[in-house]
């Protein structure tokens, strides 16, 4: 089954398959770690009638579902991607905000170990790294 497709992914999470979730699947394919307003603005063309409210709903099941990553670095609004489950890190833009993935720093989750868990069995490391973007430097 090819999972990259919207309603095979939302199939194979048991989801409904709407032409909501599927334009805000396929909102992010264009346009990975958008945020709510971002999808919103991208569904305008082709579902009109949405709400913000209605994307806000549907990022939500779709996050619940294990369909979307959402991330939120410091000082932005919650960012959302269809790139799940590989525990990728992220590098952020300190100036214009742009987001870009970057993979695990070594080998594969957790990449990275503290010197001390305090006890705790670790399973992912969550990494945002700041600077400046190719446009911003
Ligand atoms: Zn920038
Ligand atoms: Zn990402």
């Amino acid at each position: 089954m090819d999972t990259d497709r919207p309603e095979s992914a939302l199939r194979g999470a048991g989801l409904k398959v709407t032409r909501g979730r599927i334009a805000v699947l396929d909102a992010l394919d264009q346009l990975p770690h958008a945020d709510a307003d971002s999808v919103f603005r991208a569904l305008q063309p082709t579902l009109p009638g949405t709400s913000i409210q209605n994307v806000h709903n549907v990022l939500g099941d779709l996050t619940s579902a294990g369909l979307l990553r959402r991330i939120e670095p410091a000082g932005s609004a919650a960012r959302y991607e269809r790139r799940t489950g590989d525990n990728h890190h992220h590098v952020v833009c300190s100036s214009c905000g742009a987001v870009a993935d970057v993979d695990c720093v070594v080998g594969h989750a957790p990449c990275l170990h503290p010197s001390d868990a305090a006890g705790f069995l670790v399973d992912t490391a969550e990494v945002t790294f700041w600077g400046l973007c190719p446009s911003c430097q």
